[in-house]
């Protein structure tokens, strides 16, 4: 009898432990270990330049850890895997969930196809702590709010105490005939624009265990009260792994489980089901990223101003907290949740354009670019997500600065031109004296912007607006 084939088809679970599908595979004589890149279905959310610059460094990764045996494809999935089914006499195909709307109809397409041509088809959740479907309200309907939904979600979240190992013997096949080298899928991009991205990071399964046991050592004793100030070092830093799968959610909530500090634990659990929240918004309102959730916005009247679109992209808004995070996500590829919040409530309430174009450039940007944490998290901010922060609510990018940098260190980092200028007026420099600004060596209008918009009377005119769209319903 021959020996059995079964591809194991990696997509947002670039890792070999903890890793449900691979290890269904590792049961077969020989594993096919695949990545196709799809070109043809994600349309408008493919990929962004820094999660494929992230996606190149993960696969070369990856590649290492199987021995250089990792096949490589670009194409329609569904063809490349009836055609390595027939060529090679596979029989089995295992893979691991996603949850964007375009990747769940394809794969319940070629799941249905694969097992109409009599190949077993069969896909796991390694991704999330419970999949969307298994956290509904009695009566049987979505939670839209975050903390009924914690409620529920958090007894069912709770992970097996043992983790899977990385299966123990893997005998890969290489497709020598078809497999691509890394370098024609070209991730990289044309233009090497990402030396702040490699001095910020490492991709891979070997890196998110790094950050994974050097946040529970340094970062997690404070995490509750720290994750707010974007210079200290209290967050994990996770979010790229996990996104693309390099460390699944069960194995960062069993180690930060070993650790000893209930409190900060608690906390940065309840994170962690923000980013299954986000996941259940998607798959159960798929138009997240494409629509408000509320219809009120529909009538909402945002501004054509692609002159402040741009200031805002260039950290150049004259606001130096909107500046520093604007420059940290274009120099690193990140940007604190904090400062997340603080430079997106600035693009929607304050310049009041539209979220799509924030989301759009943070999806280009960062390297965790997530379409359900990115497009939840711009709803949330903007006002018109299911359970978002209310309109009123519009974050002051002055006050923010002197509440959590208070010592300035991570704006004057990104902001270096303001280094010399004194704590009282780093956030408002245009309320420095003349001898103030001469002493720092800023020159408003030259070494450093004038503010695009005044704080208060944009604050007013977005309130406004707001009242003007409900009124039109
Ligand atoms: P930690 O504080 O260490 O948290 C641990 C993990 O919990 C994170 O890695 C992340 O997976 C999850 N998490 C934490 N906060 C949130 C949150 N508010 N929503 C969802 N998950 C969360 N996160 C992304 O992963 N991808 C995105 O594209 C993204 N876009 C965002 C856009 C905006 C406008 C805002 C306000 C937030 C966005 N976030 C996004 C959420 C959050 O900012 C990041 O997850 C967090 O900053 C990642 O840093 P960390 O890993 O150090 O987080």
């Amino acid at each position: 009898m021959s020996d059995s084939i079964s591809i194991h088809w990696f997509r947002q679970d670039l890792r070999l432990a903890d890793n449900p599908a691979l290890t269904a595979a590792a049961d077969s004589d020989q594993v096919l270990p695949v990545y196709i890149l799809d070109d043809q279905h994600s349309g408008e959310f493919a990929p962004g330049e820094a999660s494929q610059w992230w996606l190149h460094h993960s696969l070369a990764s990856l590649n290492q850890s199987l021995n250089a045996k990792l096949n490589l494809y670009k194409g329609d999935p569904l063809t490349i895997l009836i055609e390595l089914c027939c060529r090679l006499n596979v029989t089995k195909v295992f893979w691991n969930r996603c949850y964007e709307p375009w990747q769940m109809s394809r794969d319940i397409q070629i799941k249905q196809l694969l097992n109409g041509a009599g190949i077993h088809a069969q896909s796991f959740n390694a991704s999330l702590l419970s999949e969307p479907w298994t956290v509904l309200k009695n009566d049987n309907t979505p939670y839209k709010v975050f903390t009924p939904y914690y409620q529920r979600a958090y007894a069912t979240a709770q992970p097996d105490s043992v983790a899977l190992p990385a299966p123990a013997s893997l005998n890969c096949l290489h497709d020598d005939r078809q497999s691509l080298p890394l370098d024609d899928l070209q991730l990289q991009p044309n233009v090497c624009w990402y030396g702040g991205l490699e001095k910020s990071w490492c991709p891979g399964e070997q890196g998110a265990q790094t950050a994974l046991h050097g946040f529970l050592e340094h970062g997690l004793a404070h995490y509750k009260e720290g994750r707010d100030f974007p210079a200290q070092d209290n967050v994990s830093r996770l979010s790229p792994h996990l996104h693309f799968g390099e460390i699944s959610p069960q194995q960062v909530w069993r180690h930060a489980d070993k650790t000893v500090d209930g409190n900060n634990i608690e906390h940065f659990k309840r994170e962690l089901m923000w980013r299954e929240f986000s996941y259940y918004l998607l798959y159960h309102w798929p138009k997240l990223p494409r629509e408000n959730l509320k219809s009120a916005f529909d009538h909402f009247p945002w501004q054509d101003n692609p002159a402040w679109l741009s200031l805002w992209q260039q950290g150049l808004t004259g606001y130096p907290l909107v500046d520093a995070g604007m420059r940290e996500l274009w120099q690193t590829g990140f940007m604190h949740n904090r400062v997340r919040m603080v430079t997106a409530s600035f693009l929607v309430k304050n310049l009041l354009i539209h979220w799509r174009h924030g989301a759009a450039w943070f999806w280009d940007c960062l390297v965790d670019a997530d379409l359900a944490s990115n497009s939840a998290s711009w709803q949330w901010v903007a006002g018109c997500g299911t359970d978002a922060s209310p309109y009123f609510r519009i974050f002051n990018p002055v006050t923010q600065g002197e509440k959590f940098d208070p010592d300035g260190a991570y704006t004057r980092r990104f902001v270096p031109e303001l280094q010399h200028l004194p704590d009282k007026y780093l956030f408002k420099p245009w309320e420095a004296p003349a001898e103030v600004l001469e002493n720092a060596r800023v020159t408003l209008g030259e070494d450093y912007p004038m503010p695009v918009v005044d704080i208060k009377t944009s604050r007013q005119t977005a309130l406004d607006a707001l009242q003007a769209s409900k009124d039109f319903q």
